[in-house]
């Protein structure tokens, strides 16, 4: 699916990040601005948030549709889900992250992972 839409830079206001890498941006690799260079990220909780919703209409589409028979609540449900998604990612708020600190929350995931591995293997 192609998105041309440009979302405004938190630093500079020029629209240079591009939709799709707004929507994989994190902490740990956050999205770059195309006329600033600056680092920018959607905030995981906004992330995590949006998906839960998409879910949760998908889930009360399904229940909808089993309690009054109707399948019709499924594709309509599923199309609510991807505009409710589409919308919400639209407006997500970008936050300024420096390259540092940017970094810094890569190593920490590598971290985490390699305890979570070590532990694992004990
Ligand atoms: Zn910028």
């Amino acid at each position: 699916m192609a998105l041309p839409v440009k979302h405004a830079c938190p630093r500079c206001q020029k629209p240079g990040i591009d939709g799709l890498a707004k929507r994989w941006s994190s902490r740990g690799s956050p999205a770059k601005c195309e006329a600033c260079g600056g680092l920018c990220h959607v905030l995981a909780s906004t992330s995590s948030g949006i998906w839960a919703a998409g879910i949760l209409i998908v889930l009360l589409s399904l229940i909808a549709a089993v309690g009054l028979h109707s399948p019709l609540f499924v594709p309509s449900g599923l199309v609510l889900a991807l505009a409710c998604n589409l919308w919400a990612w639209k407006r997500a708020k970008l936050w300024p992250i420096s390259k540092e600190s940017a970094t810094s929350a890569t190593t920490a995931n590598w971290f985490v992972t390699g305890i979570a591995v070590l532990l694992g293997l004990s």
